[in-house]
């Protein structure tokens, strides 16, 4: 029988005194739905799978019970915890930090982007816990002296559905065959996918499989709406919602690079604190535009699904569709970003002529009928002649911008010439 959530406390679920501490340290009062699911079975030392939606607690799910483990039998390279991005992984260390430092817990993250000689020298001070996306890992795993997996107890695969896409499978498979079969192994993952269940049979035994939410749901607290728009108008209606929501956080959903770039340069210049985020820019820009985002100096973040998974930004307020996105599936990433942690949130998708088939599809994923956002074409309007100057500014910074880059490039040939 599965415990009442609310009611039933960490404590009760089997977590030691220290670590029910931290929880609370956290402001963790009671275990989330997958918490409650999942943490009986791992205690008992059980495989899992668990299908929970992002925001749901799903790394408290399967980093407690390790830590658990950890505290009863200690062990370097204890865990090793494997996320399909750069972003979720050092999140996921952050939460094992968290949970773990009152137990003196070490972590080491190993991503792409990052120096390798930082975390080569992480890697020497021989951590507990190694969370890392799979290329840096097999890359550490290859050429870094000392350090190996052979004895490790604990292998979680998180958005398994993402890291079994085939730009990971080659990796996957080779950090199977360094680490040994006799382990325990979590995968988790928001969506079930063919693929899961075929990982699932080659390298689980016995698995438990929890599942948080029916497989395509959204938690009750979201709102979700959506306005149908011409094409020609969009930047209207996405600049009179965010004028109008001026005190909330938002992120803005875009599906190219360098769109995430034009409307945020648009956004400013109508004094908008927006700030992009994409797949396109380095490792470390990423992190500043998030954490301008998270200190609140920028409380618009533009991005692609780049940031639409994994990404803990506890305080979303919205998630604005700007373009609504093909794979259904990233619809329920993206609308994941708010409404997290029992909080409340609103997701409006803006839905032009050629999206609307992509938009029926989503609706037939959830199952279900959005409602429609309260927004007329007659009231955005009026904007209409600010936001194209607004554009038409914006391009033309960002084209003096690129062409002032490619004359310092330039510049720097000739000189090496
Ligand atoms: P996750 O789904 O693991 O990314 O977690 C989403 C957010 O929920 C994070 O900010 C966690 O700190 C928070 N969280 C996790 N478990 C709980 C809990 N039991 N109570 C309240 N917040 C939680």
């Amino acid at each position: 029988m599965v415990a009442d959530e609310g009611q039933t406390t960490f404590r009760d679920l089997g977590i030691c005194e220290q670590l029910a501490e931290a929880c609370s340290t956290l402001g963790w009062r009671t275990p989330s739905r997958i918490q409650l699911e999942a943490i009986p079975h791992a205690l008992q030392g059980k495989d899992l799978i668990g299908l929970a939606q992002t925001g749901s607690g799903k790394t408290g799910a399967f980093a407690l019970p390790i830590l658990q483990a950890l505290l009863e039998n200690p062990q370097r390279f204890f865990a090793c915890v494997l996320s399909p991005t750069r972003e979720l992984a050092i999140q996921i260390k952050d939460q094992f930090e968290a949970l773990g430092s009152g137990i003196g817990v070490t972590c080491a993250v190993l991503v792409g982007g990052i120096d390798m000689m930082d975390q080569t020298i992480a890697l020497g001070k021989r951590p507990h816990i190694v969370v890392g996306t799979p290329g840096r890992l097999l890359d550490h795993l290859s050429n870094t002296k000392g350090f190996s997996l052979r004895s490790l107890k604990y292998l979680v695969l998180d958005e398994a559905d993402r890291l079994l896409n085939l730009e990971f499978e080659k990796e996957i498979d080779e950090i199977l065959e360094a680490i040994p079969r006799d382990r325990r192994t979590y995968l988790f993952s928001a969506t079930m996918t063919k693929k899961v269940g075929k990982l699932q049979r080659a390298c689980l035994k016995n698995p438990v499989k929890i599942e948080a939410s029916s497989r395509y749901s959204t938690v009750d607290t979201l709102k979700q709406e959506y306005v149908f728009v011409p094409a020609k108008f969009k930047d209207c209606f996405l600049v009179h919602i965010l004028a109008e929501m001026s005190g909330s956080t938002s992120m803005v959903f875009t599906r190219t690079c360098e769109s995430t770039r034009l409307l945020s340069v648009v956004l400013r210049t109508l004094g908008l604190k927006a700030i992009p985020i994409s797949g396109q820019m380095s490792q470390a820009k990423r992190l500043g535009a998030l954490n301008k985002f998270k200190s609140g100096d920028c409380n618009i973040l533009v991005c692609t699904d780049v940031a639409s998974r994994g990404l803990d930004i506890p305080s979303v307020d919205m998630v604005i569709n700007y373009d609504i996105p093909s794979n259904s599936k990233d619809y329920i990433h993206r609308v994941g970003r708010t409404a997290r942690a029992g909080r409340s949130g609103v997701a409006i998708s803006l839905v032009n002529q050629y999206e609307y088939e992509w938009f029926l599809q989503i609706e037939n994923l959830m199952g279900k009928r959005l409602p429609k956002f309260p927004l007329e074409l007659d009231e955005v309007k009026p904007l209409a002649e600010r936001v194209s100057d607004a554009r038409r500014i914006s391009l033309m910074k960002m084209k003096e911008k690129s062409g002032n880059r490619k004359r310092k490039r330039g510049r720097t040939e000739d000189e090496e010439e």
